[in-house]
């Protein structure tokens, strides 16, 4: 995500023989303490005219081990109407959060069942309904990160994934963009149209959308349509009609992301990429396979960093998520990171290293922040993870994981990590140890002092040239209050007829470490490439 500087009336939808059974799903993440959501199947009715609220989700779960009588879901404000399983209704309670389903002795261990919620009222959040910019009405879902709990009864944890398939009925003339492929578009009548939209991967229910408004629909392009139709991934843009060409222009390098980081990484984990303009309060949110932009950002037109920020998302946070949300670096971190690799390898050389120098300094001005480790499990605000650890210090320990692995190994870990969480759940351990099964190196040390442990280095170095040697002498210091760091320390001496560099491997407070050279050197630089996150300064003779 990317944060940023009428209504309608829905009608309860039959239940039965709408929503189809999800077909050949991999159970996900067992959940304590008793179920494991398959699939979501919401129906819903969208009208301009007024606020009230009708919808059916069907809920297709697995039983675990220990499952009590009851089953329990997350649900904000709205009226219950009813709720069945397996096709009868069932006692529930619903509580101010919550919704709890009685099952009695319908569920053992093991066993798949659907339930069906049937539900009213208007959601205090979610699910948005608002006038644009432009004084239309538009609906569109905004759910990070536990806000899908105010329109969908969920397990509203991004450990839980899950399918889910969409049937919407909505004003004819409205487009209708959601979550995974499009399988239906029908006109019903009476200025009715049903739009069914379903994915073919479990995705986190933090990122399970739709939009419904005015919006023109331009393609952008495809990718890997003339090598493979299988895997063919229309790319489109879903904007008001006012904003078409602005939207293009901001999304004008989508196509080149996409196929970059699809090479760079592994395939594209979805069945299409739809940039939505929307009423999201992030500038951009990176709902699988509909990323939604803020109104604003699409309505300036440029700036396409934060278009390859959400693009890199779809494989680092959707399709492979942060099991706790103590780990969400491992999707803003990488996302971060990712976006500034685009341009690094994409022409722009010079603004990945302005975007990574910009990440440095943000993280240092955080003070709040540098005080707490990234991996942090204390702040009850989920919104206060929005925080320069999970982003600019997590893009950061990616940089520093690259410099300290080199670009093969860490590309290599990277495509595994993803082949081997790809629509599941991951934690930072997953993604050490698969760094160190392809390099070869314990890394311990250095997850733990850069994502649980606080702070940063600060490193001061002081020069003396041993003219009878032929050395240049050289006494490093860690100064900060946290404990030393482990780091490769880089330095770059000119002297008459050279240029030379050298790493030195720093541990402890102090060390001393001394490196020949063919003369005195007149200049010398340290970290030239800035490698480590944090202030590093020599001082000594000449400099
Ligand atoms: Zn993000």
């Amino acid at each position: 995500m990317w944060e940023r500087s009428a209504a309608p009336v829905m009608s309860i939808l039959v239940a039965g023989g709408l929503c189809a059974a999800p077909a050949g799903v991999a159970p996900g993440v067992v959940l304590e303490p008793a179920v494991d959501v398959l699939s979501y199947c919401i129906s819903l009715q969208l009208s301009p005219k007024d606020r009230v609220f009708r919808a059916n989700t069907e809920i297709t779960l697995q039983v675990s081990e220990g499952v009590e009588e009851h089953v329990s879901f997350d649900l904000v404000g709205l009226t219950v109407d009813s709720v069945q399983v397996a096709g009868g209704n069932v006692t529930f309670r619903k509580g101010a959060t919550s919704l709890e389903v009685e099952l009695g002795r319908l569920a053992a261990p093991g066993d798949t069942l659907v339930v069906g919620v049937f539900y009213h009222g208007t959601p205090a959040d979610g699910l948005i309904f608002g006038r644009n910019a432009y004084g239309r009405p538009g609906v569109f879902a905004d759910n990070w990160p536990d806000r899908a709990r105010y329109w969908f009864p969920s397990i509203d944890h991004p450990r839980d994934k899950a399918m889910v398939e969409f049937r919407v009925r909505a004003p004819a003339d409205w487009e209708v963009v959601a979550s995974g492929r499009l399988l239906k578009e029908e006109v019903l009548g009476s200025g009715v149209k049903l739009t069914v939209w379903a994915t073919e991967h479990p995705i986190p229910v933090y990122t399970m959308v739709l939009g419904a408004a005015d919006m023109s629909v331009r393609e952008l392009g495809a990718l890997g349509c003339e090598v493979d139709s299988d895997r063919c991934v229309p790319i489109t843009q879903w904007v008001y009609p006012e904003d078409e060409e602005r939207a293009s222009e901001l999304f004008r390098r989508a196509p080149e992301i996409v196929a970059f980081f699809d090479s760079l990484i592994g395939p594209f984990p979805y069945e299409k990429l739809a940039l939505v303009q929307s009423s999201t309060r992030y500038g951009g949110m990176e709902n699988a396979s509909a990323i939604f932009f803020g109104e604003g950002v699409v309505r300036r037109g440029r700036g396409d960093v934060v278009v390859a920020h959400e693009i890199a998302h779809q494989w680092f946070g959707d399709a492979v998520t942060e099991r706790e949300w103590s780990h969400l670096w491992l999707s803003e971190g990488f996302a971060t990171y990712l976006a500034a690799v685009f341009y690094e390898f994409h022409g722009d050389e010079a603004l990945a290293w302005r975007l990574l120098a910009r990440a440095e300094s943000s993280y240092l001005a955080s003070p709040q922040d540098v005080a707490r480790p990234v991996i942090d499990s204390t702040p009850a605000n989920l919104m206060k993870l929005l925080n320069a650890n999970n982003y600019q210090k997590g893009a950061w320990v990616l940089h520093m994981l690259r410099e300290l692995l080199g670009d093969e190994a860490f590309v290599a870990g990277i495509r595994r990590y993803y082949a081997e969480y790809r629509h599941g759940t991951a934690l930072t351990e997953d993604l050490q140890r698969i760094m160190e099964e392809v390099s070869g190196r314990e890394l311990d040390w250095f997850f733990d002092q850069w994502l649980r442990r606080p702070g940063h280095p600060q490193v001061a170095v002081r020069r003396f040239w041993d003219a009878e040697d032929g050395t240049l002498e050289l006494d490093v210091t860690q100064v900060q209050s946290w404990p030393a760091y482990r780091l490769p320390l880089t330095l770059e001496a000119d002297g008459a007829g050279y240029t030379l560099r050298r790493t030195f491997w720093v541990e402890g407070s102090d060390s001393r470490h001394a490196w020949p050279l063919p003369a005195e050197p007149r200049r010398v630089r340290v970290d030239p490439d800035n490698e480590i996150l944090g202030p590093v300064t020599i001082v000594g003779a000449s400099d």
